[in-house]
Parts: C-alpha cells; structure tokens; sequence
C-alpha cells in the first residue's frame, strides 16, 4: 500500500509528461514560452479553443502541471495565456489547480529523491528550520505564496526537503497563490496592452503582495503580544523591583543561574528550601559515586589474588563506608556552600520559596516568618523528587529512596531493588559488592532500557557476575508481611503464561524515576501548564508561560542530569537578564550521559535503536575493548567503543561507549560532534600509549579500514611490485 502511495505520484508525473510532450510537439507550444510568441499565435490559439474548447484546456491544463512539476520555467507566460485563451474565470480554475498539483508534484519529487540524503548530510544544520518548519511552516509558506516574487519551482523543491507533510504543501499553496494567480490571469486577459512580465507587478501592486505576504506573520506575531499581555492581565505590575532575578532552588540549575546573574552584576537571590547543593550533591551523584568506589574497592579486594594479592580479601565495613559517602558530601559542600554564592555576590536566602504573581517570590523561613521579594524575572529550578509506585503494601512496609537510602548505617542482608535504570543498576551493583544479596526487578523486558539491547545484556551480565538476581520482565504487584517477613509479590509472563514470583526482603529500595517537583510552590495559582511527562512547560528559551518566569533542570526536563541543567541555567539567565537584546535556545544537539555501573556505560548521540526508529540511515563501527594494550594490562579488558557514523563519511552520529571509565573516554567524542570534528581527525590525532583512549582512536582506524580505497589500493600493490623488480 505503502509502494503504491508513493508510486502514484510518479505515475501522476509520468502520465502528465507524456500530454504535455504531446500537446508541446502539436501546438508548438515550446515558441509559446516568451510574451512575443504568446501574443503573436493569441489568434490561431483562440481559435483552437474556441473549436475544442474541452480538448485544449486538459491540454493546457496537462502541460501547466508538467511545467510545474518539472520546474520548467514559464509559468508567467502560461498563466498569461490562461487568461488570453480561456478567461478570468475558468482560466483562474485551470491554472488554481494545475500549478497547485505541479507544485505538489515537484515538492514529491524534491522529497523522495533528495530529502533523504540532504537531511543525512546537513541534519544538524538544518534541524532549526525543521524545527520552524514543523511550528510556523504554514505561516512561512503561505508568505512565500503570496508574494509572487519569491521563485514558484524553487519553494517547490525546497519544502520538499523540510517534514511539511503533502496535504498541508498542496492546500497552502492553492490558497496562497490565489490572489497572485488571479492577478497574472486578469493581465492575460488584456494581452495586448503588456508588454513585458514585469509590466504586470506596478510597485504599488508589488507593495500590496507584500503587506498580504507579511500579514501572516505580523498576525502571529500581534497574536503572541495579545497572549503575552491577556497572560499578565490579571496581575499588577509593580512599579520598580528590588532585584533582577529571583532562583528558587540552590541545586546545580540554581547554584549555576544565580552565578551568572552575580558574574555579570545583576542583584540576585537565592532561594534554598532544604540542602545548598540540591540533590546532586546531598542524594544524588555525589553520594552514589562515592558508594561506587567503595563497592569497587571491594570487588578489587575480592578480586586481588588475580593480580597477585595473596591474602587481601576485605571485610566491608558497611557504616565506615557510609561515613566515608558523608565525609565527601562534607568535603564538596563548600563548592556549593552559603558563604561561597555570597562571596560571588548572590544573595541566599534559606526558606521556601513561593510565587504570589510574576513578579513576586515569598520566603517563609524556618521560623515562620516571611519575606516577600520583588523581581524583574524568576528561574525554577525545583528539581525533582523520588517517585514512589501506588503498589499496595509497599508504603505500610516501608521503603527507601536515594534521598534515604544515605541515611543507612547497615548493610541490608536482602535488598530488593525496584528499577532497571542508571540509578536501580548502579545502587544495586554496589550494594551486592558490599555484601547484600540483591534482587532487581525491572517491569521491561531488559534493564537500562534508553540503550542499546547489546548494551543492557553486557551490563546484566556484570551485574550477575557481581550476585545481583536480575528478573526483567517482573512486574512489582504488592508487598506483604507474612510472619513478619517483607515479601515483594511480582508477576512474570502475560495471560495464562502469568505467574507471581515471591521475593522475600530486609530493605527495598526505590527506584523507578524521580519526578519533577512543581507542587506547593505557586505553578498552579499562576496557570503554569505541565507538559504530558509532568514537567514545567517550556518554550526553546527556557520560558514558561509568563515570559519572565523560566525553567530549568530536573523540573523542566527533557534531561534529568546535572550538566543538563547546568547547561540550561546559563540560558536560562541570560535570557532572563538580557532578553530584549538577544535570547538564546537551549542547545540540546549533543548532550553526553554516562551511567556509573561496571563497565560503565557512556553514551552521546544516537544509539543504534535510535537511529532505526528514527528512519536515520547510518554505518556501525565497533572496537572491541579486549584488544586494547592498557585494558588488557589492567584486567579490565572487556567492552566496546560503537560508532554510528553517516554512510560513506567519516561524521559521528553517535557514539556508545561500555568499559572502564567510559564516562570519560566519550569526552574526545562528545567535542568532536560538537565541534564537527569526524573520525578522520581523531585519527590523525596522537593519543598516549598506552591509555584507555586510544580506544577512541583504534575505533577510528577501524572505520578507515573498512573504508580504505580499494581499487586504489591494488594499484599500489602493483606499484610496489614494479619497483621491486
Ligand atoms: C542517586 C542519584 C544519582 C544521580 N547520579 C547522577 C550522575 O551521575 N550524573 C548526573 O548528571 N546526574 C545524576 N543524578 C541526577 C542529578 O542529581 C539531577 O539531575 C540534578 O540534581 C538536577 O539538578 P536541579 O538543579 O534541577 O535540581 P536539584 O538538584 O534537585 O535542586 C533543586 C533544589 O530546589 C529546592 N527547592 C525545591 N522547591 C523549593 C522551594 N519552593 N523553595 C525553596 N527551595 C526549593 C530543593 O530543596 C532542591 O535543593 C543523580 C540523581 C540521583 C537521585
């Protein structure tokens, strides 16, 4: 169905082609294609159409649409003759309809011929315009149209490479050249009194297309001024403000937000709720990573005899281990501290913050008192909380969460761990290192599911190494109690096949996704909307609804890292301080992540599974880590460099790396796709010997091999021969 859709267009073409080759053969039509010509054969063809009146305006008709969709040039002259032959009014339906389908015609033939392969070249350049094209491609090719310009063939052709679907192309441009039709339609019918095209377009005519052509955007753009003021309507503006920007949350949006209004002098505050540092530092990243190296150490010491340790066993001290993981919360604490944002000039308040009206922020302080604050512009960066499933049982048998789990000074004996994620895979790796016999279930059919299947296999398979029971495909249906013991109730399989699966626990820790705080602060007296994932709604700026509140982080998504958010707070301030002059979109073309298991796993780009779905054609390139000279001297020989490059070019689409260190390793990837760099220069770039990197760089020579120049090649053989002899 799918072939015929796309072949009906073609044999559309093909059918109209052939009339027009025929008609243009007759009736000499080719002469036809200058204003001189025109009028000079007006007589002989009035007089064909007055004889067969039906014959030559399919004719006519058939040729208009070959010479539209063939982009041949004369579309003037032809609607001229529309109006010399048939009249205003069927003239005006002939060429309406004709130049329509011609249009439509070149815009399938620009799409399937060339679309592909100009998105896959220039993807990255032209993702704005695709993004503008999918928002306002109505409006822009409605301008286009009305102003006739603008050169008919070239829009054809150009918006047959944007993803402007074919029915809205064909229907904007019928109605959008309506006016300028009739206009060169109405001329033709007083042929004798032109005498050349441009007579036609009087500057005062020209004038007119043009204000019709910018109606449109000035419309959209009147009706955005009329949004932007209905939205404050309600509210009173106050006169003057005691502060450029107000930020409510001191995590890694926050904390980067409030530096740099401080950095470029503007008065700033900053409003903590609970721990400077967000959860990054508090519950997060920090304190996990912390855990992760103590989880190593212990699976290194388990390990020890294998490089030659003869009796290094360690015994896990499990509370040591948890006060070392605060002891580095301590140690990093003054980064994000108090004193240090007041050193930089921002003012930190510590309270709850909430919004009473765009332009007000109030502090209620532990003590109960309140402080109301008055700002030019506001960012949310509220972060987001543990997300805890309604499965019945768990919250009578309790659970814990990464903002809880930091508070144990024992070592569960079972630890059921909910979640198949970055966060379920990394806790529940540590933990079983640590001692605890861990079960993880995860609902999908495989863990760390945003990667690749290849991916989720490895790190399973070394999570199963270090004792984790891995049930994927088991659904969490109730906690109960039974004899005082804390039994997960899962059930595996579908339908008939269905079956619960008992997992008795000491502790279960939860972690099935952290959800975006945007309660009990303001959002919903303010009409703020959510989007579908429950996070602040946002435009590319940053800003939410009321253009002087902005986003950023955990609570605005689409990323739940703290570089994400980072990265946006530094737009989102910005924009907050320096709109009216210059605002900046969000750039989210390469964002790297890395989840910390062992191997860890790196990603930044396009994963294979991505770039299938995404219909991206692309070429796969793979090291294999167990060749490398370092890994191999470390015994962590194992992972694997894959990269997903543009067919026959060296540029990185994607890049997946698993193994040791492989959050760091991406790092060379990460900046040659942000930077346009491709495979080539990383492999003309010298790496150290011997280092993990040179992954990087042998994942490069296996690209160049498979696309070495093979006929070249046996020439230089043959050279080589001749010269010896
Ligand atoms: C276990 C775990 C491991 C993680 N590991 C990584 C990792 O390795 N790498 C990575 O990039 N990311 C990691 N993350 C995610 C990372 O922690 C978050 O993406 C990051 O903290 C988001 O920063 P944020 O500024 O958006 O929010 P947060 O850091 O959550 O900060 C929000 C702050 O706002 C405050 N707040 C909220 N409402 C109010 C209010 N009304 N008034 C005053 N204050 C308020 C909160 O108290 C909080 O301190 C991890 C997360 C977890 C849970």
């Amino acid at each position: 169905m799918a072939r015929l859709g796309r072949a009906l267009p073609w044999a559309a073409a093909a059918a109209a082609a052939l009339a027009a080759a025929w008609a243009w053969q007759h009736y000499e039509l080719g002469s036809l294609l200058t204003l001189d010509q025109l009028k000079a054969s007006r007589d002989a063809l009035q007089a064909r159409v007055q004889a067969q009146p039906v014959l030559t305006a399919a004719l006519f008709f058939a040729l208009y649409v070959a010479a539209a969709a063939l982009s041949i040039p004369g579309a003037v002259i032809l609607t001229l003759a529309a109006g010399a032959l048939f009249g205003l009014g069927w003239g005006l339906l002939l060429v309406s309809f004709a130049s329509s389908l011609g249009a439509l015609l070149a815009f399938l033939a620009a799409r399937y011929l060339l679309r592909d392969a100009i998105q896959a070249r220039f993807g990255k350049a032209l993702a704005p315009i695709n993004e503008g094209v999918r928002k306002d491609g109505t409006l822009y090719l409605l301008t286009l149209r009305l102003v006739p310009v603008f050169p008919f063939w070239l829009i054809n052709l150009l918006m047959g490479l944007t993803p402007m679907g074919a029915a809205r192309f064909y229907g904007v441009s019928q109605l959008g050249m309506l006016v300028g039709t009739g206009v060169y339609v109405n001329a033709g019918t007083q042929l004798a009194a032109i005498r050349s095209p441009g007579d036609i377009l009087s500057p005062g005519l020209l004038g007119s297309f043009v204000l019709l052509g910018l109606f449109p955007l000035l419309a959209k753009a009147g009706v955005g001024w009329l949004e932007r003021r209905k939205v404050y309507a309600k509210w009173r503006k106050p006169k003057a403000f005691d502060r450029n920007l107000v930020v409510i949350g001191a995590g890694a949006g926050g904390l980067v937000s409030a530096y740099i209004a401080a950095a470029v002098k503007a008065k700033v505050t900053l409003v903590e709720g609970h721990k400077m540092g967000g959860d990054c530092l508090n519950f997060g990243c920090v304190p996990s990573k912390a855990l992760i190296r103590s989880a190593k150490m212990a699976r290194q010491l388990k390990k020890a005899h294998e490089l030659g340790m003869a009796d290094a066993a360690g015994r896990v001290d499990f509370a040591a281990v948890m006060q070392r993981v605060h002891r580095v919360i301590a140690d990093i604490e003054p980064h994000d501290s108090v004193e240090r944002y007041a050193g930089l000039g921002v003012e930190v308040l510590q309270g709850h913050a909430r919004i009473t009206s765009p332009w007000t922020v109030d502090v209620t302080r532990a003590d109960g008192t309140t402080q109301t604050l008055s700002t030019k512009a506001i960012v949310i960066a509220a972060g987001a909380s543990p997300f805890v499933p309604p499965i019945p049982g768990l919250k009578e048998a309790g659970c814990l969460t990464s903002d809880t789990v930091w508070g144990l000074t024992e070592l569960p004996r079972r630890l059921v761990v909910l979640g198949g994620g970055p966060i379920g895979s990394e806790l529940a790796q540590s933990f079983a290192r640590l001692g605890s016999a861990v079960t993880q279930v995860e609902m999908a059919p495989r863990i760390m599911v945003r990667e690749d299947p290849e991916v989720s296999e490895l790190v399973a398979a070394s999570l199963r190494a270090d004792g984790v029971k891995v049930l994927t495909g088991h659904q969490a249906v109730r906690v109960e109690v039974v004899n005082g013991e804390k039994r997960l109730v899962a059930q595996h399989g579908m339908g008939t096949e269905a079956r619960e699966v008992v997992i008795p626990f000491d502790a279960l820790l939860c972690a099935v996704g952290r959800s975006p705080r945007v309660t009990g602060y303001g959002l919903e007296a303010l009409g703020i909307p959510l989007t579908p994932r429950k996070t602040i709604e946002t435009n590319a700026f940053l800003q939410t609804r009321y253009p002087n509140i902005y986003a950023v982080g955990d609570v605005a998504g689409p990323f739940q890292f703290t570089h994400t958010a980072a990265h946006q707070a530094w737009y989102a301030a910005v924009n907050a301080l320096f709109g009216r002059f210059r605002r900046f979109k969000a750039d989210y073309s390469v964002i790297p992540w890395a989840t910390f298991t062992d191997p860890e796993v790196a990603r930044v780009g396009l994963s294979e599974t991505e770039a299938k779905e995404q219909g991206i054609a692309f070429e796969v390139t793979r090291y294999g880590i167990d060749d490398l000279d370092r890994a191999i001297a470390d015994g962590t020989a194992h992972g694997f460099v894959k990269v997903l490059t543009v067919p026959g070019k060296d540029r990185i689409l994607g890049v997946t790396i698993v193994g040791e260190h492989a959050g760091d390793l991406l790092a060379e990837y990460v900046l040659a796709m942000k930077h346009g760099l491709g495979l080539n220069k990383i492999l003309g770039t010298i790496h150290t010997y011997p280092t993990l990197a040179e992954a990087n760089k042998y994942a490069a020579g296996e690209w160049k091999r498979a696309h070495a120049p093979q006929g070249l090649l046996k020439w230089v053989a043959r050279y080589h021969a001749w010269e010896r002899g």
